[in-house]
């Protein structure tokens, strides 16, 4: 029987699939996929941290010279992340205080700030206490830096995805350019290395590969070779 056959015979059994990486390796493409195939839920982490990110930026909390860090903290209760699926694009919008800002979070700008911003441990606590109520019934694919290693160390199944900087650059400068964004290539180069190199550093919670996670090196293999790959693995864990 093939993968897929025996995916619908065994749905019933549902598990956690953690999705780790540096930028830009096409973690949210390949989730977003997995879990329309297996209907589970899907959640961008990254667009939870985008969004303390942005409010940051609304609020003057932080900018090219200065960042607020202890206002960003006290001011943690007033920020509420929701997601609202969206049948037309098949995936779910991150919403900040019940206004849709999955395009805003997007920007080059809310790169540049969004790793200072999840190095602070009070930002973390918050936001892995509210991915680990979403995931507490399994069925779910979430895609971050820390999901194997700290929102969900007992994952059935963990992914650790990487590909060298300039391929990683250029899918999000070619993605950036569609978006209509007006930016260099060596710009976007520049934020997904200064980004992988705060993310991997810091103290709380650094991105790293879980040791029972599983690495896939997508720089020469098509998302449909991915995808495979994957829902290979899916099948031996269910
Ligand atoms: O996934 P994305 O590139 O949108 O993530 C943006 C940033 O959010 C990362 O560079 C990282 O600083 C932070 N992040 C994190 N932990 C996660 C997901 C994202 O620290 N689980």
């Amino acid at each position: 029987m093939g993968a897929i056959g025996k995916i619908d015979e065994q749905f019933m059994n549902k598990i956690v699939i953690a999705i780790d990486g540096f930028s830009s390796t096409g973690k949210s493409t390949i989730a977003k996929l997995l879990a329309k195939k297996l209907n589970y839920i899907y959640v961008d982490t990254g667009a939870m941290y985008r969004a303390v990110t942005y409010f940051a930026i609304q609020e003057g909390l932080i900018g090219a010279d200065f960042f607020h860090v202890d206002r960003l903290i006290n001011c943690l209760d007033e920020i509420s992340i929701s997601f609202k699926f969206n049948k037309d694009l098949g995936f779910a919008e991150v919403y900040l205080n019940g206004k849709n800002i999955e395009n805003a979070i997007r920007t080059l700008k809310v790169s540049k700030f969004v790793s200072p911003v999840a190095a602070i441990s009070e930002v973390r606590h918050k936001l892995v206490q509210q991915q680990q109520l979403m995931g507490k019934d399994k069925g779910i694919v979430m895609d971050g830096r820390d999901i194997g290693t700290v929102v969900f160390p007992d994952a059935e199944l963990k992914i650790f995805m990487t590909a060298s900087a300039e391929t990683r650059a250029n899918r999000r400068f070619k993605e950036l350019l569609e978006r209509g964004h007006n930016l260099s290539y060596n710009d976007v180069l520049e934020n997904v290395t200064t980004r992988d190199r705060i993310d991997s550093t810091r103290e709380d919670s650094p991105l790293v590969k879980a040791h029972d996670a599983i690495e896939i090196d997508n720089s020469d293999l098509t998302i449909e070779a991915q995808l495979n790959t994957i829902i290979k693995l899916v099948e031996d864990r269910i």
